[in-house]
């Protein structure tokens, strides 16, 4: 820790994930006989370099650029680039840890990477943007590839950028291949991969609530994010006949207690990159909390009186403040969509206090099962139906659900699925890894 204090992200996530592990350590010594422990915490490999464009102004821009192949066991690296200023080394290895985990909970073959750029998007042209995802894509394209490592998207990759990034890719390679995932519906995308993140942190919800004998239906949700894992949050919990109130991004906090108006939403965040504040101009009785007016310990979102709440935006951004609130409100269910969204403290806190609480590593693992799916319409020549990526995210999510509980249940803690999600995920990984000697 004292060689590497930029990495406090990655050591947030090591330390929850060791913590879990005790028990089965105790019970299955000899994982350390593998050294398995020393094995996972290590990345296989980290690629860093230097991104060069041009801005509209004629002037040279250099960026950071970051690609971590963590672990291969399981399958070919798979995981998303995040494009976002406060990009570091340390956040990328954080974020490719958890990936590992999560991909080996959707019982689908892929390892864990993660990758991205310190590169800020806000303000940008179109043209500033293509020329930035071109210059990214001129050095990852020779470390990448379709059965080797499949980046998607992640906080600041859309539709947009994993279009100029594939086109570079094809420029440089003259190979039209899944090399990406989060395509366009037009050119080797998914039916329903925008969408799967959120859809899948829903049904983890649900999942979550229906062991308990509850449901979403008329239940108030806390929601913060506002770009695509949030909204597709929104849809679904719409579709549940439960009513989310509030989003947020790095500005402010929208809070509509009639319930958020999703097309408006859509237009402000897909189409005219707005902010949240000017959905006021159409709903006036809306509440817009800048982040100037945030609690000193917190965050404004999660003081808000509801059942059920659904962290979307980033990590870190629900602190044990924040969960003691909540809990003093009475939220009974939190389903992470964002990566590490809450605080070790606040974790702690929803785990005493035994709510249904799903860790991202497991909630949000919708997304990357769908990525998936994308890469196996990509080498069949297919494209699915919506019903059946739908059945099949619904089926991925009910299974990381049971599994996450099973284990927990295993371990003598029944309600505790960051236990059950951290020992099944680990055990895959680390029992392929003995299978495949040491390398
Ligand atoms: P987007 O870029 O589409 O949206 C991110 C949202 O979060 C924006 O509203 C953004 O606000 C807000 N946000 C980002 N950083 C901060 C910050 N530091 N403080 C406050 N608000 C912030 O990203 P995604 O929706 O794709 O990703 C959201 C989360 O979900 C991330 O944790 C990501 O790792 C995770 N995730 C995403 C998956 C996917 O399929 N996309 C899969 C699994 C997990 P603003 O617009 O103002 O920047």
């Amino acid at each position: 820790r004292k060689s590497s204090p930029a990495q406090t992200e990655f050591y947030q996530a090591a330390e929850e994930v060791l913590e879990c592990l005790r028990p089965l350590f105790k019970r299955s010594p000899h994982y350390h006989d593998h050294s398995i422990i020393e094995r996972i915490v290590e990345p296989e490999r980290q690629i860093m370099f230097r991104i060069c464009w041009t801005d509209d102004a004629g002037r040279v821009q250099v960026n950071k650029g970051y690609r971590i192949q963590f672990n291969s066991a399981l399958g070919p690296y798979k995981g998303g680039l995040r494009f976002h200023p406060s990009v570091t080394s340390g956040i990328i290895k954080f974020l490719g840890f958890e990936q590992i985990f999560k991909n080996a909970l959707t019982g689908l073959p892929i390892g864990g990477g993660k990758g991205g750029s310190d590169f800020n998007p806000k303000g940008k042209s179109d043209g500033e943007i293509m020329r930035f995802c071109q210059a990214f894509m001129s050095e990852l394209y020779r470390h990448i590839g379709p059965h080797t490592d499949v980046p998607a998207g992640d906080i600041g990759v859309g539709g947009r950028e994993i279009g100029y990034l594939y086109g570079q890719y094809k420029r440089l390679t003259g190979r039209y291949e899944g090399v990406l995932t989060g395509k366009g519906l037009d050119w080797g995308g998914s039916i329903g991969r925008k969408e799967a993140t959120g859809y899948g942190a829903v049904y983890f919800a649900q999942n979550m609530l229906e062991a308990r004998g509850k449901t979403l239906e008329g239940k108030t949700c806390l929601v913060s994010g506002a770009g695509n894992v949030a909204i597709y949050t929104i849809e679904k919990l719409y579709e549940l006949g439960a009513k989310p109130v509030t989003c947020t991004d790095s500005r402010g906090t929208l809070h509509d207690a009639r319930g958020i108006d999703l097309d408006l939403l859509k237009e402000l965040k897909e189409v005219t990159r707005a902010s949240l504040e000017s959905y006021l101009e159409k709903h006036p009785e809306a509440n817009y909390i800048p982040v100037g007016e945030y609690p000193e310990d917190g965050h404004a979102v999660w003081r808000i009186k509801a059942d059920a709440a659904f962290p979307c935006a980033t990590q870190n951004e629900l602190t044990a403040a924040d969960a003691e609130v909540m809990l003093h409100n009475g939220v009974y269910c939190v389903s992470e969509g964002a990566n590490m969204p809450s605080s070790a403290d606040a974790v702690d806190h929803f785990l005493e206090a035994k709510i249904a609480y799903g860790p991202g590593k497991a909630a949000n693992a919708g997304g990357v099962a769908t990525s998936q799916l994308e890469m196996a319409q990509n080498n069949s020549m297919e494209q699915w139906p919506l019903e059946k990526v739908d059945i099949k995210l619904k089926e991925i999510m009910a299974n990381i659900h049971q599994q996450c509980a099973e284990t927990a249940e295993e371990f003598g803690e029944p309600t505790n699925l960051v236990l059950g999600a951290n020992i099944a995920g680990f055990r895959k990984v680390a029992d392929a890894m003995i299978d495949q000697g040491v390398v």
